[in-house]
């Protein structure tokens, strides 16, 4: 990938985030919209487009960016109370920028998983 995708310039350093961990194969940055007083992006440095991608194409780097977030919760104290982690997957998923991204959130109460109930 590359030029054309957001989270690889990030990654690379051509555009400023607010890095709060980084491994050799991982980045953790906090979210430029934030939905919760935690929120922190944990992204694998090689491009996949999405975790289903991420996970048949090297599942030993789904671990990582795993630990990674767990390693990033344990930082902002959102062990004791919990947090939600999450793939936002296509477009029904709601997925925005196509380089796999965890959304690790915690802080607060985050009410319901969805907004509306489908039943
Ligand atoms: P998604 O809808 O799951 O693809 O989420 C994309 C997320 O990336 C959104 O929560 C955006 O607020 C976030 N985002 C977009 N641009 C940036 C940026 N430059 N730095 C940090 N987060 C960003």
């Amino acid at each position: 990938m590359g030029s054309d995708c957001l989270f690889c310039r990030i990654v690379a350093g051509e555009i400023p985030a607010t890095i709060v961990r980084e491994t050799a194969t991982t980045l953790a940055f906090r979210d430029i919209q934030p939905k919760a007083p935690v929120h922190v992006l944990v992204v694998p440095k090689e491009h996949y487009a999405d975790v289903a991608t991420l996970a048949q194409g090297d599942p030993a780097l789904s671990a990582e960016v795993l630990a990674t977030a767990a390693a990033v919760a344990e930082d902002e104290g959102l062990t004791g109370d919990g947090f939600r982690l999450l793939f936002n997957t296509g477009a029904y998923g709601g997925q925005e920028v196509f380089h796999v991204h965890a959304h690790l959130l915690g802080g607060a109460p985050l009410g319901p998983m969805l907004a509306r109930d489908l039943a």
